[in-house]
């Protein structure tokens, strides 16, 4: 790709601490995935600035995407209007159900290359970015089968009258997703979008726009019309902002923090649009005494670890009855102690975190654990031979960790585990839902009343009994309580959320 145009223009100028390039037409000819895809066309931005992608395992651009900001998002959303009332709009709803088939077919077929796409452009190894595309096709598989299973309902009214309850498309979506899981995100938000009806306009985070373009692309081999998936890449105060506060949007999903949720939520209210939130999560892991502790320790390093931590549902927060503290702990340690840290070929426990921002809040809240004297229990370890200019931190496991410390109530969004003891049951209720958060739980007892007290006391979407899912479940319904936001995603309820009704009353006498 473009790799020695970019460096030479590297320092022209910067955001974010960011070079920003200008684009290069010839370059752009090669390789679509540096373009906006706006009405099922490849456009540059209006005005021919570009953002450098960035290889978080080496720190270096290795590619560049087109910085589309308001009028090529207001292009998208005019774009997502015309499909809904042309071609797109027109198809039935087996027809949609059909297309996105396909899609899944499609990202099936291309998985090797998605997944290294995916890979390169998030540092992730490279069994985690395979397991993603495969779940990115699960979306539209899943959502493709239920197109044409989503319908309304008869009222049983009034004698003389017949009552209907439509069930109809909101128009068009705006979808914000971020850097962590972009595939995943970006299956999950757009294709029950599609399935009931929708055109979608999606904003993928600045650093990981990669697949959600290559999916653009597959998307029109398949079939699907123009302007029915538009994707506008770019920089989320410009182009994110920009879609929240379209007046064109009929709704808008968004997942990322707690800071931006709050801004979209905002601007989409400007204009009485609906909003999903999915932000973020300090999900508890709870072990009781008769849990099975050998079964439930390697879940819980993973739950933490996968993703180098970057995960809204990360099991960040581990509650052990004291009887069986110390034991859990020095086996959490000892699996800890073992994790290994390195780039998408070594195919490690974890990668690198997605840029330099990140790394430097994780290694903000390591240091100040440290100088608040809370107990380091384990490290991981970088592997040897990663670039010095990775992103890279090391994964570390603190306890006992004072309830008011930060790491008991703040996201960390990276590899760090903080272990709390507590006495009982209502002691581990307290304690789980002692953040602002609310998003996942999981329990671990062999005792059915516990687990179904616990599951009911614990404010979590998504309550797991001697088991833990961070990520995938296409089919489980998804979303916060509290800080961790609003609506649901996943399931069939994503369907409702991204449909609306209409109640029809006729009278026929
Ligand atoms: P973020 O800023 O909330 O990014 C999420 C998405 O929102 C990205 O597409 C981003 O675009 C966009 N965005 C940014 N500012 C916007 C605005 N003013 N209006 C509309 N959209 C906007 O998240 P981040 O800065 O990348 O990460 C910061 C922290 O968020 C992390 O440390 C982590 O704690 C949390 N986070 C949570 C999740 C989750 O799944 N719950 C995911 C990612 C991050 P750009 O990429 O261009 O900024
Ligand atoms: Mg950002």
């Amino acid at each position: 790709m473009a790799l020695p145009r970019m460096q030479a223009a590297l320092a022209l100028n910067s955001i974010h601490g960011r070079s920003l390039l200008p684009y290069s037409v010839e370059n752009l000819q090669e390789n679509p995935l540096e373009q906006l895809f706006i009405g099922g066309r490849w456009m540059a931005a209006l005005d021919g600035r570009s953002l450098p992608v960035i290889n978080p395992a080496d720190g270096q651009a290795f590619d560049q995407i087109a910085r589309g900001a308001a009028a090529e998002v207001d292009m998208a959303v005019k774009a997502a209007r015309s499909a809904l009332d042309g071609a797109w709009g027109k198809l039935t709803a087996t027809e949609r159900g059909r297309l996105l088939i396909k899609l899944g077919n499609s990202v099936l077929d291309h998985h090797a290359e998605l997944a290294a796409l995916e890979a390169r452009d998030t540092g992730k190894p490279m069994t985690t970015a395979r397991n993603d595309i495969t779940v990115l096709a699960r979306y539209f598989e899943f959502y493709g089968s239920a197109a044409d299973k989503l319908h309304g309902e008869v009222i049983p009214f009034l004698n003389g009258h017949h009552a209907v309850l439509m069930r109809e498309p909101l128009g068009v979506t705006g979808h914000i997703i971020p850097w962590n899981y972009p595939a995943q995100m970006l299956g999950r938000t757009i294709a029950p979008a599609l399935a009931a009806g929708n055109a979608v306009v999606l904003k993928p985070a600045e650093d990981t726009s990669l697949s959600a373009l290559r999916v653009a692309e597959l998307a029109t081999e398949v079939g699907f019309p123009d302007g029915s998936i538009n994707v506008v890449t770019g920089l989320g105060e410009e182009a994110g902002a920009a879609l929240a506060g379209h007046p064109g949007i009929d709704f808008i999903s968004f997942t990322g923090s707690n800071e931006v949720g709050t801004l979209v939520q905002q601007a989409a209210a400007r204009n009485a649009v609906k909003c999903v939130l999915e932000l973020g999560g300090k999900s508890p892991q709870i072990l009781f005494e008769d849990a099975d502790i050998e079964r439930a320790v390697p879940i819980i390093v993973r739950a933490i670890v996968q993703n180098a931590g970057q995960t809204c549902t990360a099991g960040s927060r581990l509650l052990v009855q004291h009887s069986i503290y110390d034991r859990v702990v020095e086996q959490v340690a000892a699996a800890y102690a073992k994790v290994r840290v390195g780039t998408p070929a070594m195919d490690l426990d974890c990668g690198p975190v997605m840029n330099p921002a990140q790394q430097a809040r994780v290694n903000r809240y390591i240091a100040a654990a440290k100088a608040a004297g809370i107990p380091l229990l384990a490290e991981g370890h970088i592997a040897e031979g990663v670039s010095p200019t990775g992103h890279w931190v090391t994964p570390t496991f603190f306890g006992p960790v004072p309830r008011d410390a930060q790491l008991a109530c703040e996201e960390v969004f990276g590899p760090v585990l903080a272990a709390f003891p507590f006495k009982d049951e209502a002691d581990a209720i307290a304690l789980a839902n002692g953040t602002p958060y609310g998003l996942l739980a999981a329990v671990w007892t062999e005792n059915g009343s516990r687990q179904t007290r616990v599951a009911k006391a614990v404010k979590a979407g998504q309550l797991f009994i001697n088991c833990y899912g961070a990520g995938g479940g296409v089919e489980l319904p998804f979303g916060g309580t509290k800080r961790s936001g609003h609506g649901r995603e996943k399931g069939f309820l994503a369907l409702e959320e991204m449909s609306t009704t209409k109640t029809v009353i006729q009278y026929h006498g």
